[in-house]
């Protein structure tokens, strides 16, 4: 059986007694980074063996791992931070899985997308989850579409290397007192909301441009 375990997106008191017990349980832990995952085993004297799966990881892993569910071994997948698959390696691995007819269950727990959201103030009844944006190819297109046929809450990942460009092509787009809301270093000792219309967020950021630093989800 494979069990995706969401694991802390930084803080490690953000995981469930549930978690920790399949994780002392669990035969194998296949993880995205292991010196990352290590740090919570660690903490939490955990001494399952772990077995690295990424996005780059080939045919001879995910292998490796099916040869374990076929012995009867129980793998708990998990990523770097957050769940597994939200922006993260898992997809193709569960699919495989469950396409061998191995059963797959995840643990309930949110992910920055769902942190965010939940503090934004913005309506979470409909919401698109867009992932990163495009880098290139359809950014603009993309942009453009949300914004003319989208009137729900958007949420997008952003690093700190495109979130000020990001914030301009918002501005070339949506209304320009449309409100939006980042969510910056979410459980992180300097966690903030920054909540306004667009150019209130950007006059923020050429205000502040040391608070340009860290993990953004930007609520749209
Ligand atoms: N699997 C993760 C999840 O469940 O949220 C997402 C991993 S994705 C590779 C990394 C991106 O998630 C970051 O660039 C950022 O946009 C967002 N993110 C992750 N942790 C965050 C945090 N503590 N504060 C704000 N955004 C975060």
């Amino acid at each position: 059986m494979l069990t995706i375990v969401p694991t802390p997106i930084w803080n490690l008191e953000d995981i469930t007694l549930r978690a920790l017990r399949v994780l002392k349980e669990v035969n194998y832990i296949a993880c995205e980074d292991t010196r990352t995952t290590w740090v919570l085993l660690r903490h939490y004297d955990i001494q399952t063996p772990t077995i690295s799966y990424h996005s780059h990881s080939g045919q001879a892993k995910t292998d490796k791992i099916l040869d374990m569910l076929s012995n009867g071994k129980h793998v708990a997948l998990v990523s770097d931070a957050g769940t597994p698959g939200i922006s993260d390696p898992g997809y193709a691995l569960i699919q495989t899985v469950l396409e061998a007819w191995y059963e797959v269950s995840a643990l309930p727990w949110p992910s920055a997308v769902i942190t965010a959201l939940s503090a934004s103030g913005k309506s979470s009844h409909h919401f698109l989850y867009l992932w990163f944006l495009p880098v290139k190819k359809w950014r603009q297109t993309l942009l453009k579409r949300i914004s003319e046929n989208y009137s729900e809450t958007v949420v997008i990942y952003e690093s700190v290397h495109r979130i000020i460009k990001t914030l301009s092509d918002l501005e070339k787009y949506f209304w320009k007192e449309h409100k939006i809301v980042i969510g910056r270093e979410l459980s992180k000792k300097f966690e903030e909301y920054i909540r306004g219309s667009i150019v209130e967020v950007q006059e923020y950021f050429i205000k502040n441009p040391g608070k340009i630093k860290g993990e953004f989800v930007v609520l749209i």
